[in-house]
Order: structure tokens, then C-alpha cells, then sequence
């Protein structure tokens, strides 16, 4: 059995302990062996792998919660590719560029998606779990007989030219300054801007400054100073965050459109709706956050997306999750309350030159709806007017209500979570706190926290005020696929004891399509004007959003997930002439 030890430095804290508490109730060192021992170069506790019987009593008895020791999965023969020092996190090998291929790579976060591109970036050397950075042939040797073999021999001869859009884009305005269209410019070593620049919509802010671009056109940009670089490895880190479906389809058939005979790309995302369609190959990791990952071999798309949902590898004889996540084969039938929650009649709004208008609506109570329709069409300004925060300019909003908001982009501050979260910790305990994690980041201040921490204390904040409505702006940007399952159930949780309902406005279609019993979409055209149509049931919401999109789903026979169909597709022609964009 492979086991590893792993040591968090930074929880360490051998004073704080009464001195080595951990290695005083180790039964190996009780026998005289050192088995955990004080590391010289950092007086933290260090664990000998080799003399580790497995009893679990150190992570037990550490009052910082500072140990972990794992059993690997037995069929998991190989070495680390990689390991952050002796007790530190190890890598399992790495997902594989083909080309003439999209790539996917699918997995929950903190498992080493990050470190695992940055190798096949070339942006870090790999140490094969040793002390030092790896040769070429060593890398060469250790994938023998793979397609990751084939690959490290370019890369060693210095055949490989990568382009890599990261995952956080928000970093990129602090790094760089300049108009969109010149820093375009100076991507543009293909001379394609013209045509990128029409595909990704990104025209009406070529003169706007990088600084003072949304989170979403700030995406497109970097997608589109990827694709403009000669390369022949492009790598996309999460390329879907706070781009709205169209968006989302557009950036897609780019990304689908650089993979050639002499180029490879790879994409890892969240979005399982998108991974799908865009990939052809897709890599499961898997692993323990913070202590190990694991790439899996590369499946069919669809193959490996069912097996990431199943929580099992059958081949590799791993189970990876202990439930499956499941979804429905009907669309769910609404059992409606009669209390009606809000009610709006023939309201509109001007807010400079864009006019939104709503036709007669209600929510009820305990209902949750689903907000679909393309950015820039006044999802946030409806919501205000249903809060009260803005009047309507005709027609108004009937009843008087509470509105707890979660925005879609959050902002960070010096305030400690522990402080932020307040006596929510103990009240809602079972409901949220437990449930979304929330207790390793107590201690955080909220601008230390990553893009998915930060996610899930916002959305315990939300949902732990008092309020008749809960709207939710983009909850699942930046949470991986099984936060965002979650999330979902949370949400139906606290809207189900409380009797309140929920508006969730989102792109994930997966996630939308698991949380919502009706569905309101907003129609027009960005920035001009925005219609507001619905409530709907699913299968009508969703036959009139995928009309707009022009694109059919269904649901896949296995796993019941829902798909995209491929245009022209039988499946496709088939809905298109019934009329059925939606699955029934
Ligand atoms: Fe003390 Fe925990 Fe560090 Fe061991 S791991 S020395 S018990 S703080
Ligand atoms: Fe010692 Fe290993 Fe047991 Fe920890 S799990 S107490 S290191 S034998």
C-alpha cells in the first residue's frame, strides 16, 4: 500500500502543541524509531513515509489540524511527478497535449490542476518526488510507451510553443496597462485580430483602457491574446468564468478551431455543458484536496464526464467520490405553494439609453428560478426593482420585500471571515458552514481567500441574512463542479425550511438545469434593451433560451446529463423540426 504523510507547514506549530505532541503519541517513535521527528530546516514536525504504520493517531491528536496520512489507491503504482518537499503535496502524473485535439481536463480544486499545466507549460521543472528539478530524459523515460512521452522529447528539443490564457484574469490589469486594441496589437503575432476581435464581440472596446473593462469582456480579451499567439500548445485555465452562454459557445468554437495536425490544446474547465462540447479527450483528476492528485488516463469526452459524475474508475479500479451525482430524466414538475412571494405587472425602466421592460410575473414561495439571458440585458436592474432599490418608471412591484444580494463580482477586504460571518457560524452551523467548508478559512482575512473561498463565504452570507428573497448573482464562477452540486442543494435546503424563494442568475446551463424549478429569461439586446419573459416551467423557459441561442440539447443516455447537440446532427435536425430545443 503507497501512503503518504502530509505536513501543513503553516498550521504547524510545534510551541503551540506543548512541543512534538504528534510524534510524543506516535507508536514508531514510542518504540524508539523516529518516525516523526523535528525537520532541522524548519523545526516543524517531519514524517518518515517508510517507518508510518497508518494508525492515524498524529492527525487526531495535532490540535492544528495540521497532519494528513493517506492510503493511495492500491492500483496507483508510480512515482510522484511531482512533490512540494518530503511531506509536502504530490502530483500523479499529468494530463497529455495531442495534436490535432482538445484536451479537457476535469477535477475538483486544490488537487494540482495548477502545478500539472505549469509543467507542461514549461513554466516549472518537475522533480519526480525527489530533492531536485528533473532532465528531459528523465521525464522521457518516466512516460515511456505514452503520448507524454512523444511530447516531452518535443519539448526537450525545443519544439514546443506555448500559450497559455491563466485562470485568473483579474490579475491581468494589474500587471499591464494600455488601450484593449493596443495591447491586442501586440499579441497579434498571426495578423488574425480582425477576425478575433469579430468573434469574440470585442469591438466596441478596442479604444477602452484594460483597467476599466468587466471581468467577462477582460476574459475575452485574454482568450483572445492567446489564440492571436504563434504557438503549438495553447492551454485555457478555466476559459468560461463571467462569459454568458453566447459568450461561452463563441469562445468554444475558437478554442475548438486552433487545433490542428501540428497543434495541441488543452482546456481545463468547470463547466461540464462546455468541457463537453469543446473537447474530444478529457482527463479525470482526482485526489484529496491540498495532499495529493491524480490524472487519469485520457477518456472519450463523453466517456470520462460520465465516469467524473459516477465517482468511479472502473479500468483503474479507483473510486474516487462515495456518491454519484445524479441528475433527473424529466425536467422536475413544480409543485406550486399558492402564497405568492412578489408580483410585477407591465413595469419598464430607462437607465441611460438601455430600456428593460417586464410583462405580468410572480414568484411564489419556496420557489427557485433560474435567471438565463445574455449579459448587459438588466438582470441585476429587475432585481433592484424588485428589492425597491429603484423605482420602476411605469408599473410597480406589489408587495413590500426583503432582498439578501449576492453580487457577481466580490470584492475582498482586511476583514477576517470569522468577523465577516459573525454569529451565522453557529446558527446556521448544519445549514452552511459545514456543508460549503467554511471552517479551515475562519481565520483568512477575506482578500487572502481564492476565487472559490471567497464564492463560498459570499453565498453563506447571502444565505444566512433574513430576507423573502434570495438572489444570487453567478454563484457557481469559480467552484468546481462538486462545490457547485452543493451549492444547489444548500439553496433548496434553505429555501424549503424557510419557506422564502430564490432567484439565481447563472451561465453554468448544468448547474442551472439542477438548481431551478422554473426559469425566467431575459431577452433583447445588450446594453439597449433587455425584456424580461417568464416565469417559466423548465421545458418552456428553456425551448425559448435555446431558440434565441440557435443551439438543441438533450440528455445523455447514461449519465442523463444534458448535452449540446452537434449542429446538424440527426438528434439536432430531429428536435429543430419537433420543435423541441429543450429535451422532454
Ligand atoms: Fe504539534 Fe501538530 Fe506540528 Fe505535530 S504537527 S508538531 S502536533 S502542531
Ligand atoms: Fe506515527 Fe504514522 Fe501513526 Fe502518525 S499515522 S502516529 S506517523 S505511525
Amino acid at each position: 500500500m503507497v501512503r503518504i504523510a502530509i505536513v501543513r507547514k503553516q498550521e504547524c506549530n510545534p510551541s503551540g502543541c506543548g512541543g512534538y505532541l504528534c510524534a510524543k503519541a506516535c507508536p514508531v517513535n514510542r518504540k524508539g524509531e523516529d518516525c516523526i521527528k523535528e525537520d532541522p530546516i524548519d523545526q516543524k514536525a517531519r514524517i518518515e513515509e517508510k517507518l508510518c504504520i497508518g494508525c492515524g493517531i498524529c492527525p487526531n491528536k495535532c490540535p492544528f489540524d495540521a497532519i494528513s496520512i493517506l492510503n493511495l489507491p492500491e492500483e496507483l503504482k508510480s512515482e510522484p511527478i511531482h512533490r512540494y518537499g518530503s511531506n509536502g503535496f504530490a502530483l500523479y502524473s499529468l494530463p497529455t497535449p495531442i495534436f490535432g485535439k482538445v484536451v479537457g481536463v476535469v477535477g475538483v480544486n486544490g488537487i494540482g490542476k495548477s502545478t500539472a499545466i505549469k509543467i507542461i507549460a514549461g513554466v516549472m521543472k518537475p522533480n519526480l518526488g525527489k530533492e531536485s528539478e528533473a532532465k528531459y530524459e528523465d521525464l522521457i523515460s518516466f512516460f515511456k510507451g505514452t503520448e507524454a512521452q512523444k511530447f516531452f522529447e518535443k519539448v526537450r528539443d525545443g519544439e514546443i510553443v506555448t500559450a497559455y490564457k491563466p485562470q485568473s484574469v483579474d490579475m491581468i490589469p494589474k500587471q499591464i496597462s494600455g488601450s484593449v486594441g493596443d495591447l491586442l496589437k501586440k499579441a497579434d503575432q498571426k495578423g488574425i485580430m480582425d477576425h478575433i476581435v469579430d468573434s469574440l464581440d470585442l469591438g466596441n472596446i478596442l479604444d477602452t483602457d484594460i483597467k476599466s473593462i468587466s471581468g467577462g469582456e477582460l476574459q475575452r480579451v485574454a482568450i483572445a491574446a492567446t489564440a492571436m499567439k504563434k504557438a503549438n500548445l495553447y492551454i485555457f485555465d478555466e476559459p468560461t468564468s463571467y462569459l454568458d452562454i453566447k459568450q461561452r459557445i463563441n469562445a468554444s468554437k475558437l478554442i475548438q478551431d486552433l487545433a490542428d495536425k501540428d497543434t495541441a490544446v488543452l482546456v481545463i474547465e468547470h463547466d461540464l455543458i462546455l468541457l463537453d462540447y469543446i473537447t474530444d479527450l478529457t482527463h479525470i483528476m482526482y485526489g484529496k484536496e491540498g495532499c495529493y492528485g491524480v490524472v487519469s488516463l485520457p477518456k472519450s469526452t463523453r466517456t470520462g464526464i460520465n465516469k467524473f459524475l459516477e465517482g468511479h474508475l472502473r479500468e483503474e479500479n479507483v473510486r474516487f467520490r462515495d456518491y454519484e451525482i445524479k441528475f433527473e430524466p424529466k425536467p422536475p414538475v413544480q409543485k406550486e405553494s399558492k402564497e405568492i412571494q412578489c408580483s410585477w405587472d407591465k413595469i419598464s425602466k430607462k437607465l441611460g439609453n438601455f430600456n428593460l421592460t417586464a410583462e405580468k410575473g410572480n414568484v411564489h414561495k419556496n420557489d427557485i428560478i433560474g435567471i438565463l439571458g445574455e449579459n448587459g440585458t438588466g438582470k441585476t436592474s429587475f432585481v433592484k426593482m424588485l428589492a425597491k432599490v429603484i423605482e420602476p418608471d411605469e408599473g410597480k412591484v406589489e408587495e413590500e420585500l426583503t432582498v439578501s444580494y449576492k453580487p457577481q463580482y466580490l470584492e475582498g477586504s482586511d476583514e477576517l471571515v470569522i468577523t465577516a460571518l459573525g454569529e451565522a457560524l453557529e446558527k446556521y452551523e448544519n445549514q452552511l458552514i459545514q456543508p460549503l467548508n467554511i471552517k479551515p478559512l475562519l481565520m483568512k482575512k477575506l482578500n487572502e481567500l481564492s476565487g472559490g473561498e471567497l464564492q463560498r463565504v459570499a453565498i453563506t452570507l447571502c444565505l444566512a441574512r433574513k430576507a423573502d428573497l434570495y438572489l444570487l448573482d453567478e454563484p457557481s464562477a469559480h467552484l468546481d463542479v462538486e462545490q457547485r452540486i452543493k451549492v444547489s442543494k444548500i439553496i433548496a435546503d434553505v429555501m424549503e425550511k424557510r419557506g422564502k424563494s430564490a432567484l439565481v442568475v447563472d451561465h453554468d446551463l448544468l448547474f442551472i438545469d439542477y438548481i431551478s424549478k422554473k426559469l425566467i429569461v431575459f431577452e433583447g439586446e445588450p446594453a439597449i434593451r433587455g425584456e424580461v419573459a417568464g416565469p417559466f416551467n423548465m421545458q418552456e423557459g428553456m425551448n425559448r433560451f435555446l431558440h434565441e441561442l440557435g443551439i438543441t440539447m438533450r440528455r445523455d443516455e447514461e449519465s442523463l446529463r444534458p448535452r449540446i447537440n452537434k449542429p446538424g446532427s440527426q438528434k439536432d435536425r430531429q428536435q429543430r423540426s419537433a420543435d423541441k430545443m429543450y429535451y422532454s
